[in-house]
């Protein structure tokens, strides 16, 4: 702390000093406000927010006094003390309009990268989006994912916006509690509603399940669509009778539940909010029939979606390329963006990380309004940081991840050809991060960031979560060169 002296006694005289030996210095974060002056300083691996001056704000910020200034750390109290002086540090809403791109962060270190990385670019940052599963696998609040995001946004003097997802959520306490906090965007995934193996039966079968719903829901969904033709831009929609059976027992239970969901919570906000909902999550791949008829009814019922996110043909499995057949993906990403165009909200693409084969696809038919979730890849960049730069916790976590991999098979669905990843005591140091350029391997330490992060050894004390953290510490700017490098090539594939 004694070494925060002089940064403060600079201050006072509105200085920013630059970096000593022991005090690194984040000269974008410094504020001049109303007779108070602010900067974010790090020593001894914790970030502070060194404060001088007369007024409100000064005497709001809890921290230990030092001289005539004060030194506060980046509590959550502190944080909501920002927020309220400083409009930038809140979470906002972007609406329709313009493309945004989910940047989570599991480890809450990685949006000064992420800032850096749109500079420059036609997108707005949702810093903070992590689902229920990503939290509580790394034993973190959302709390903790809105003060990361916030402090982030501090630090970097980065006034230009940026949204908090609650990603992913499905239960009605869970959207209670985020929508408290202060998210700006919520994620609603209907997945638990919507029920698997209906297209593959026959029409006999489906017939029967129908004739199950009430006659008024059965007449509803009948008159609406049956002998009817919908043009939506160019296309041009007409329902047979199996179709419509499949889509309603497909969706049916999903669309009460957005519609609920949406009456209930989202329609009495009394700020700016970005709904999106989520059908992705599950095996039924959503036709852009199915996306039409979705998306029809929520309209016709009020609800009004910010964004949608469909389960696209093909694979998008985590941290790679896109799998499966390209020329599909592009008839029917080009009909979903249709789609999406015509209701007014954008398409948003889930595991977006490292789709590189389809994103220009994607650019041409979304025409740079879209939303796009990426999250996994920005920890697989902090594993490259990890591999070069400590080679040694690198091996020991790769060695885990190895071991572990059967139970992270339980949360994720990927398919690893394991014969590709090159034996552990067979590659140099020096060669430890080309890992990172192999699908397999990439996959395998992208399923398992939850175990490695909460591993303990026989006493308890964490296996690497420390280490790990300290050495991305330590080489802050090289991570956020690797997410501009890598990131930036998501955004320069996507056009935006
Ligand atoms: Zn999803």
């Amino acid at each position: 702390m004694e070494k925060l002296k002089s940064v403060i006694e600079q201050l006072e005289q509105g200085k920013v000093v630059s970096n000593t030996e022991n005090v690194k210095v984040y000269e974008k974060s410094f504020k001049d406000h109303e007779h108070v002056r602010l900067l974010m300083v790090k020593t001894n691996g914790n970030r502070y927010i060194v404060t001088v001056g007369e007024g409100t704000l000064f005497d709001e910020l809890q921290g230990k006094n030092i001289g005539n200034g004060k030194v506060c750390p980046l509590s959550h109290e502190n944080r909501l003390v920002l927020n309220r002086y400083f409009d930038f540090t809140v979470p906002r809403a972007f609406g329709t309009k313009i493309a945004t791109m989910g940047l989570g962060d599991r480890l809450g270190i990685a949006s000064p990268g992420h800032i850096e990385t749109i500079k420059g670019h036609n997108v707005k940052p949702i810093l903070a989006q992590q689902s229920i599963r990503e939290l509580s696998l790394t034993n973190r609040t959302m709390n903790d994912m809105l003060d990361a995001a916030a402090f982030a946004v501090f630090q970097e003097g980065y006034e230009g916006g940026y949204g908090a997802d609650g990603d992913h959520i499905k239960q009605e306490s869970d959207i209670k509690i985020a929508l408290e906090l202060g998210i700006s965007m919520l994620t609603l995934d209907c997945s638990d509603y919507i029920p698997t193996g209906i297209d593959a039966k026959s029409l006999e079968e489906v017939r029967t399940e129908f004739e199950k719903l009430p006659q008024d829901i059965q007449e509803y969904y009948n008159e609406r669509y049956l002998n009817q033709i919908f043009d939506v831009n160019i296309l041009s929609l007409s329902f047979d009778e199996e179709t419509l059976i499949k889509y309603v027992l497909e969706y049916n239970e999903a669309l009460n539940y957005m519609v609920y969901v949406y009456n209930e919570y989202i329609s009495k906000l009394d700020r700016n909010f970005d709904f999106e909902i989520s059908i992705d999550e599950t095996e039924t791949v959503t036709s852009p029939m199915a996306h039409f008829f979705v998306a029809n009814e929520l309209t016709s019922k009020g609800v009004k979606v910010n964004s949608l996110a469909p389960r696209f043909c093909g694979e998008f499995q985590k941290g790679i390329d896109y799998i499966g057949d390209v020329e599909q993906f592009e008839r029917e990403l080009s009909e979903h963006a249709l789609i999406a165009e015509y209701f007014g909200y954008k398409l948003s693409i889930h595991s977006g990380s490292d789709k590189f084969k389809v994103f220009p696809i994607i650019a041409k038919y979304t025409k740079g309004v879209v939303h796009v979730k990426t999250a996994g890849t920005n920890w697989l960049e902090a594993v490259r940081v990890i591999a070069k730069t400590n080679p040694d916790l690198y091996r020991r976590m790769h060695a885990f991840a190895l071991e572990n991999l059967d139970v992270a098979l339980k949360y994720y669905h990927i398919t690893p050809d394991m014969d590709t990843i090159v034996p552990l005591d067979s590659v140099s140091d020096d060669n430890l991060a080309d890992y990172m350029n192999n699908d397999a391997a990439r996959q395998v330490l992208h399923v398992t960031y939850g175990l490695i992060l909460t591993a303990k050894d026989e006493n308890g004390a964490p296996l690497f979560k420390d280490e790990f953290f300290k050495t991305l510490d330590d080489n802050e700017d090289e991570y956020t060169r690797a997410l501009v490098l890598h990131i930036g090539k998501h955004l320069e594939t996507l056009g935006l």
